[in-house]
């Protein structure tokens, strides 16, 4: 029997360097399937931002798909434990001969696809593939044959494997199927598919642009530029990094390509960083399981949301400008500047105690590129349970970061209006400095008092 191949597209919304298509292809005919997991991703708090970026960048994919010939089809699970019945049905309905799909890391990801192997195995030949990270997690091992716990030396050989797979082979188009693609949902738990479309244009095709125009114009000024939240000095891809609508290893070549020096290698890193985080999920399941990459951490007695401060936190009215700027800035438009992700993740773990994992709750329910080991990874480093080589007396002060990277207040007015009257120079300054008039949240904690509880905090609990 000749060869039809079916690939399960997941977070890999593309149809170039994608290994998975591309050895489909190779082998015979291929349909493309995608699984609409929405009882899932809402369990894992996939925001409402991210659900809508997700089935535009699919309805292009399925577009692309089209022009190759090759049909996508969607299934409605519901749940991951609905995939393997629902391939299996697939599978059988229209003579399947062979599953192809790329690896993801995340536990109940992982589980999904043993179950998946486990039900398909015996009626179709199964292959998986790497293209969500550049170095496959398991292949860096310390020189004890333990993962890298800590970023530096992971990074060190990461750098000499960065460029070891070959990018996927173009996939020529077939003679089209007798399979109808079904229709993309115009909308999904409803969340309408163009919700955000002007905001985050979405699709390969967008992706590829957005990589173009950062390798071409920004990437040389980026080690100077990023962390400046005022200026557009990042590549804004994550989204498009989450959904696989490009992949790391494009990204990494097409700025290694076009130019040298220490932008293109500080943006190399960054991509190295969410490799990093995916093989501490691939290796360490506890952190899938809500606990923290060190162990000891977890004694922590944390603070709930009912805790001082939440609300505040989440609102934007901490009364510290840049927290509040970069919390804004999340809740109206789903992303948020790194440099911010970490100042708003370290006041709400360090200067108020609330439990971190409360706020990576709260950052996956907004985010349009909300990314489980990207956010995980994060929120553990800010909260001093993860990764981080210099653990918990890192205590950002949010009025030195301001200083430093928005002085001209440029980023915190444009989020924080209330503060445009507010000569620059006072911006971080004690209150009493401040003329009378100005009408802004009172802060929700001193920050000298803070950094004292929170050291006390870890000493007394580590
Ligand atoms: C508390 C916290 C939560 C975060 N949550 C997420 C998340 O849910 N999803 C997400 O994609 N990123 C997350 N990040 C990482 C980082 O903030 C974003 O990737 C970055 O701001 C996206 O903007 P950009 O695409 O312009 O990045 P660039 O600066 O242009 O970087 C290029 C790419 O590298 C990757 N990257 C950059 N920095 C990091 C990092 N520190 N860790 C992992 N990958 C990185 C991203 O894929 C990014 O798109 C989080 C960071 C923190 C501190």
């Amino acid at each position: 029997m000749a060869a039809r191949s079916l690939v399960w597209f997941r977070n890999d919304l593309r149809v170039s360097d994608h290994p998975a298509l591309a050895a489909a292809r190779a082998r015979g005919e291929v349909v493309g399937v995608y699984c609409q997991c929405v009882e899932q991703w809402r369990q894992h708090g996939m925001a409402d931002w991210r659900l809508s970026f997700q089935q535009r960048t699919l309805e292009a994919l399925s577009q692309a798909l089209r022009e190759l010939g090759i049909p996508l089809l969607i299934l409605q699970p519901g749940a991951f434990s609905g995939c393997a019945a629902a391939l299996a049905d697939l599978c059988q309905q229209h003579q399947l001969t062979h599953l192809d799909f790329i690896d993801e890391y995340p536990l109940n990801e992982r589980r999904r696809d043993q179950q998946v192997v486990h039900v398909l195995g015996a009626q179709v030949e199964v292959s998986r593939h790497t293209a969500d990270v550049v170095v496959q997690p398991g292949r860096l091992k310390t020189g004890e044959g333990r993962p890298y716990t800590v970023f530096t030396p992971f990074y060190r050989r990461w750098l000499q494997y960065r460029n070891e797979r070959e990018p996927a082979a173009a996939v020529l188009p077939q003679a089209a199927l007798p399979i109808p693609s079904t229709p993309i949902p115009r909308q999904l738990d409803g969340v309408p598919i163009d919700a955000g479309a002007q905001l985050w244009p979405a699709g390969e095709q967008a992706a590829q642009r957005a990589l173009d125009d950062f390798v071409s114009a920004r990437v040389a000024g980026y080690a100077e530029r990023r962390d400046i939240p005022g200026v557009d000095g990042t590549s804004r891809l994550s989204a498009h990094l989450a959904v696989g609508a490009v992949s790391p290893a494009q990204c990494v070549r097409a700025a290694e390509q076009i130019a040298e020096g220490e932008g293109v290698e500080t943006w190399v890193a960054e991509i190295a960083w969410r490799d990093f985080y995916r093989h501490i999920v691939a290796q360490f399941d506890r952190v899938s399981r809500g606990r923290a990459f060190r162990p000891p951490t977890d004694r922590l007695p944390w603070q709930d949301s009912s805790a001082p401060g939440w609300q505040a936190w989440c609102e934007g009215q901490t009364g510290y400008p840049l927290v509040d700027a970069g919390m804004r800035q999340l809740n109206q438009t789903g992303w948020m500047h790194n440099r911010l992700r970490m100042v708003t993740a370290m006041f709400l773990s360090k200067h108020l105690l609330i439990d971190w994992r409360l706020g990576e709750q709260y950052f996956m329910q907004r985010l349009v590129d909300g990314d489980f080991a990207s956010n995980n990874g994060g929120w553990q480093w800010s909260a001093a349970t993860g990764t981080d080589a210099a653990p918990y007396f890192r205590i950002f002060n949010p009025a030195s970061q301001g200083q430093k990277f928005d002085p001209q207040g440029e980023f915190v007015t444009r989020w924080v209006p209330e503060l445009k009257a507010l000569p620059a120079k006072l911006l971080y300054k004690e209150r009493r400095t401040w003329p009378a008039g100005i009408e802004y949240a009172a802060p929700v904690v001193e920050h000298g008092f803070a950094r004292r509880r929170a050291l006390d905090f870890f000493k007394a609990n580590l």
